[in-house]
């Protein structure tokens, strides 16, 4: 699963042996982290004292972990049980800050790889945010309003000693969006007894940001028009294929149209739908927010549209820009060298790690254009951070207003990358000037702070 290493530096190499170790059973982690430590290696040797100090076997470790039973009783009156964790990360910069994910693939390993990119991610940002992810094992799917409520009462039962608004402020993720937001906020407020921005994703009448909803797809889009325009391109006539069809997937469709692109596939975890004269974001919407229905529906609103069942065939539909946007992994080798061949320019990620390692060696041997996800996805907790600002300040900002700074921010995001790359002999290599930019500045709050 990790590729042959092609790091040197004695020093990374002896931290990732060591955590390979300690952490055997968490792939998704080792990936994530390797990922991250392969970039590292001018860094480290242009300052010593990022091993002097060990700054790197100490980023890998997370300040905390709390793992927690959830129980809860469903509609038939029997008792179910799931697991709740919290993976709080690093504080380095501000308080822990990252989303929550239910869905039934959630281990340790995959909120451990989560929280770890958030550091980077965050950082990124510019704002003062740490980095923490948690989640449940639990589907939400198929589930009634009334169960999920109760699901996460008892969550947040357990999560609310470890969380504060100046602690760690949870959000959302995979499974967790306006109506579990809801949920947890008012199971938060009952037993602290207190009203503050201790969530992101709020509804807008209890502390919500605008644009908070449409923040991540937009943000995905403002960084690959930013990437794009500085080669030369742009979404102009361009045909996209966006996989998922969630928070991240929808306004991303909604942004790329607006700004020149066609989207012609959307996905969900059971298959993928294309339609060549445009989706538009909006029956995406009402099938997924309002009917919460599956994807192959799009067909009772446009009937010319054809769907195919299984969902990773999407990536063999002929386009021009990528954008994975469903879930960790979803872009092998395999389907790298497909869109490739099919005169891809460029794979824009706004999921988290969508793309294998060897999917990401695919896009660079190709020379086509990348994104890496901790920087493209930003604009979600960018977003948050905005919305704690105004919860700090009491007052809410326009749609424009907050729509305006979170274009700013990942134009500066795509910017500090760019000359991060360029600054350690990578030039255009924006994956890497991700990992070294998002971690100069926590290193340098690490170094700072002592041991
Ligand atoms: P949603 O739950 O709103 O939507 C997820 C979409 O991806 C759904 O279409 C879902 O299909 C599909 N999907 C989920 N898991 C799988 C799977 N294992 N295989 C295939 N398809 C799957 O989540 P979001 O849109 O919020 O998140 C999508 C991605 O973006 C995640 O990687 C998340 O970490 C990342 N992200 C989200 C941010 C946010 O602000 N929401 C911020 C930054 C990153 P189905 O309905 O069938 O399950």
């Amino acid at each position: 699963m990790l590729t042959t290493m092609s790091m040197k530096n004695a020093y990374l190499l002896s931290v990732l042996d060591d955590l390979k170790a300690k952490s055997a059973h968490e792939p998704e982690f080792l990936q994530a982290v390797e990922e991250v430590l392969e970039s590292l290696e001018p860094v480290v040797e242009a300052d010593p004292r990022y091993e002097q100090q060990n700054v790197i076997g100490r980023m890998v470790e997370p300040e905390r972990i709390v793992m927690f039973r959830v129980p809860w009783v469903d509609d038939s009156g029997k008792v179910q049980v799931n697991r709740g964790y919290r993976v709080q990360f690093n504080s380095a910069i501000g308080p822990y800050k990252g989303g929550l994910r239910f869905h039934p693939t959630v281990n340790l390993s995959v909120v451990k790889f989560l929280g770890f990119e958030q550091i980077l991610k965050n950082s990124l940002t510019t704002l003062p945010m740490g980095g923490g992810k948690g989640g449940s094992d639990f589907d939400p799917k198929g589930k009634s309003d009334a169960e999920v409520m109760r699901f996460c009462q008892s969550f947040m039962t357990e999560l609310q000693r470890h969380i504060g608004p100046d602690t760690d402020v949870p959000a959302g993720d995979i499974g967790v969006g306006a109506r579990e937001i809801g949920f947890l906020f008012g199971q938060y407020k009952k037993i602290r007894d207190e009203f503050t921005g201790v969530l992101t994703g709020k509804g807008l009448s209890y502390g919500g940001s605008l644009a908070r909803t449409e923040a991540t797809g937009f943000g995905l889009c403002y960084f690959a028009d930013a990437q794009l325009r500085d080669n030369g391109q742009s979404f102009q006539g361009k045909k996209v294929v966006i996989s998922g069809s969630g928070n991240v997937a929808i306004y991303a469709n909604q942004k790329c149209t607006q700004l020149g692109g066609k989207v012609i596939a959307m996905s969900d975890s059971n298959g993928y739908i294309v339609d060549e004269k445009g989706i538009d974001y909006k029956v995406i919407q009402e099938i997924k927010e309002v009917k919460r229905a599956r994807i192959k529906t799009y067909l009772d609103y446009v009937p010319s549209a054809k769907y195919v069942e299984g969902c990773s065939g999407i990536w063999t539909v002929p386009c021009d820009i990528a954008m994975p946007c469903a879930t960790q992994n979803e872009i092998g080798e395999t389907a790298a060298d497909t869109l490739i061949a099919n005169g891809c320019i460029g794979v824009f990620e706004g999921a988290n790690m969508p793309s294998t390692p060897g999917a990401i060696a695919a896009y660079q041997a190709a020379g086509i254009l990348f994104a890496p996800a901790k920087a493209s996805n930003a604009g979600g907790v960018a977003t948050s951070g905005l919305e704690m600002s105004q919860n700090s300040e009491r007052l809410s900002w326009t749609f424009e207003e907050v729509d305006a700074k979170l274009k700013g921010i990942m134009e500066g995001i795509y910017a500090a990358c760019a000359a991060a790359a360029e600054r350690y002999g990578m030039k255009g290599n924006i994956q890497a000037g991700a990992n070294i930019a998002g971690f100069l500045k926590v290193a340098d709050a690490m170094l700072w702070q002592g041991i």
